[in-house]
C-alpha cells in the first residue's frame, strides 16, 4: 500500500493510507497542495508541481489514467503510461506523496454518483467527447474528498477543464482554492502534452501552426479588431496551409462561462481541437483588446 518508488519517492495506492498519513500533516498545521495528473509526465505537470511546491507545505501528486473520462476505449487503451520516470520527475520536483491508485481502489463498486456541469460543457471538447468532463468532475471530485487539499493546480491548457472544476468547487462549497498555471509550451509553441508523444516526425513539424493561428488571432484581437468571424477567418488561413490538419473547432468565448463571444470587447478564450493523423491537439489562449492608452505626443 505504501511503497518507494526506485527514485525514493512515497508511493501510495490504497485510498485509506493516503487519508491517514494526510491526517498526520493537517494535524500539524502543514498545508496541502494538490496536482492531479494522468501520468506521462513532463515540464507542463512539472511546472504545476514547481507552483505547488514553493505555495504548499505537502505536496500531493496523483497519477491516475481515469476511465470515467475516455469517451473512446482505443485512446484509453494506447494513453502513454510511463510510471518509473513520472516517479523521478515527481521526485526531482519535490513531490512529497504520490498517489496512483488502481481503478479498483478508486472504484471499487460502480459508481452511482456523478458530477456534471452541463453549462459550460456543451461545447468546445464537450462538444466532441461525450461524457468526458462529466469523468473529469467526478474524478476531480472524488480526489478532492481523498487528499482534502487547500490548494489545487491545474492547466491552463486545458482550458474548458480549468473552467469546469473552478465552478464545480464554486457551486458545491468545495473548500479548495483552484490555481490556474500558464501553458508550458516547446520553443516552437507546440503546448506539452502527453499525446505529442504519439505525433510523427512529419506531424511534429506541423503541429506549431495551432499556436501560430491562436498566436495570430491573439493579435489582432489585441489591435482592436471586434469581429470573431473575421479573426477567425485570418486564423484559418494560416491553418489551412496544412491540408493534414483536421480542425474540429476553432471559437472564441468567455474565458470562465465559454459562452461564445462574437463581438470582442473585453478578454476572450481562443480556443483550437485538431485531429493531426490518430493524435487530437488542444490548445487555446487568452486574449484581449488593448487598453492601455495612447502615449503622450
Ligand atoms: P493530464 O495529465 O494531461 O490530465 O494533465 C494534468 C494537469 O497538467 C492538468 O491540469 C493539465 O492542464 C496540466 N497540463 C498538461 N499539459 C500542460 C502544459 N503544457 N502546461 C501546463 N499545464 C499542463
Amino acid at each position: 500500500m505504501l511503497s518507494a518508488s526506485e527514485s525514493g519517492v512515497s508511493v501510495i495506492s490504497a485510498v485509506a493510507t493516503l487519508r491517514e498519513l494526510l491526517r498526520a500533516h493537517r494535524k500539524q498545521g502543514h498545508s496541502i497542495g494538490f496536482v492531479p495528473t494522468m501520468g506521462a509526465l513532463h515540464a507542463g505537470h512539472r511546472q504545476l508541481m514547481e507552483t505547488a511546491r514553493r505555495e504548499c507545505d505537502v505536496l500531493v501528486v496523483s497519477i491516475f489514467v481515469n476511465p470515467l473520462q475516455f469517451d473512446r476505449p482505443d485512446d484509453l487503451a494506447r494513453y502513454p503510461r510511463t510510471f518509473e520516470a513520472d516517479c523521478a520527475l515527481c521526485q526531482a520536483a519535490g513531490v512529497d506523496l504520490i498517489f496512483a491508485p488502481t481503478a479498483a481502489d478508486l472504484y471499487p463498486e460502480e459508481q452511482k454518483t456523478f458530477v456534471d456541469v452541463p453549462e459550460l460543457t456543451g461545447n468546445l471538447c464537450g462538444a466532441f467527447r461525450p461524457g468526458h468532463f462529466r469523468g473529469v468532475a467526478t474524478v476531480v471530485m472524488k480526489l478532492f474528498g481523498i487528499v482534502q487539499p487547500d490548494r489545487a493546480y491545474f492547466g491552463q491548457k486545458d482550458a474548458q477543464q480549468l473552467a469546469v472544476i473552478t465552478r464545480m468547487v464554486h457551486d458545491l462549497n468545495v473548500p479548495v482554492t483552484i490555481i490556474p498555471v500558464p501553458t508550458v509550451r516547446e520553443d516552437d509553441g507546440l503546448a506539452l502534452s502527453s499525446r505529442n508523444k504519439h505525433l510523427t516526425e512529419a506531424e511534429r513539424q506541423i503541429a506549431p501552426a495551432l499556436y501560430r493561428a491562436l498566436s495570430t488571432a491573439a493579435a489582432q484581437v489585441a489591435s482592436g479588431e471586434r469581429s470573431a468571424v473575421i479573426i477567425r477567418e485570418n486564423a484559418l488561413r494560416v491553418l489551412h496551409q496544412h491540408p493534414e490538419l483536421r480542425i474540429e473547432y476553432l471559437e472564441f468565448v468567455h474565458p470562465q462561462m465559454l459562452q461564445p463571444i462574437p463581438e470582442i470587447t473585453g478578454p476572450v478564450l481562443i480556443a483550437i481541437a485538431a485531429w493531426l493523423g490518430s493524435t487530437r491537439l488542444i490548445d487555446n489562449v487568452l486574449a484581449a483588446p488593448d487598453t492601455t492608452p495612447d502615449p503622450p505626443r
